[in-house]
């Protein structure tokens, strides 16, 4: 897949993330609350297992006036003083994608699909769906969903979703070794780490974990998932037939203990891993 078309898909990712007629609050107008990566001084609004499948919105999503993303009050409220601290340390953080809907994440899903159908047409519905799972997860099982994960960029970056390589400016390189540092203060984790399962490192892919440690305890219980089989999912047949491997691959890329990396060096890849936007 061509870097002109991912990056297409990012453009698109501002209006694939959007979603209208909910509460828009300015940063101010929230009452100040500290929070750690393990607690928080708001507890989590409960979610129905259809909310973390994100088929129904969660409850008092706001919205950031800047970037127009919505996510959970609290979780809104942590980025908007992430984002002020970066202010003054001379990084411009631009939040790119925050709550998607199952809708929304299937126009993401449908898109690369089709993509890889069209510059890949030899790949097998099983090589493709593993493909697109490094990028993408599968509608129903993201955890934009839950309005608690967040997509960060900076404008160093112009807002592009990059990985770490070895050629990778170093200005960049040290926006995210800040963001390790710093993000962990306002709850914020890192959760895709590349270790393991489909999903590829995302350093940009930021948890609220106060809250989404709680929702992933529930989400891994849910145990009726018909809801999110739907054939308007581009390869549904296959992913249908075999959703416990599936399902177990995009869970198990998640990293649970919040565990924080430090070095750069954690992030640097092969020269054989691309500077690849991606959108997980
Ligand atoms: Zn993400």
């Amino acid at each position: 897949m061509s870097f002109r078309l991912l990056s297409l898909a990012l453009i698109l990712s501002c209006l694939w993330g959007c979603a209208p007629q909910r509460q828009a609050l300015k940063p101010s107008a929230l009452p100040t609350a500290q929070a750690t990566a393990q607690e928080t001084p708001v507890p989590p609004p409960v979610l129905t297992d259809d909310q973390l499948l994100g088929l129904v919105l969660p409850p008092g999503m706001v919205q950031d006036p800047e970037s127009g993303q919505y996510a959970l009050p609290q979780v809104m409220e942590s980025f908007w003083k992430l984002r002020d601290k970066a202010a003054q340390e001379g990084w411009r953080l631009i939040l790119v994608s925050g709550y998607r809907s199952f809708k929304n994440q299937t126009r993401i899903w449908n898109h690369f699909d089709a993509l890889y159908q069209k510059t890949d047409a030899k790949l097998d519905a099983k090589k493709r769906v593993r493909a697109i799972m490094s990028l993408v997860s599968v509608p129903g099982l993201s955890r934009h969903h839950w309005g608690t994960d967040l997509d960060i960029s900076e404008a160093g970056l112009r807002g592009q979703l990059v990985n770490v390589h070895p050629d990778t400016p170093d200005r960049i390189v040290r926006f995210y070794d800040w963001m390790k540092l710093n993000a962990p203060q306002f709850g914020f984790c890192k959760v895709y780490l590349g270790k393991r399962g489909a999903v590829r490192d995302e350093p940009w892919h930021w948890s609220y974990f106060p809250y989404s440690r709680i929702y992933f305890q529930q989400f891994m219980a849910i145990r009726d998932f018909h809801r999110i089989m739907d054939a308007r999912v581009r390869d549904a047949q296959y992913l249908m037939k075999n959703f416990p491997k599936v399902f177990q691959e995009e869970t198990k890329s998640i990293n649970t203990e919040c565990s924080s990396e430090t070095s750069s060096q954690s992030t640097v890849g092969s020269p054989q891993s691309p500077a690849k936007p991606q959108i997980n």
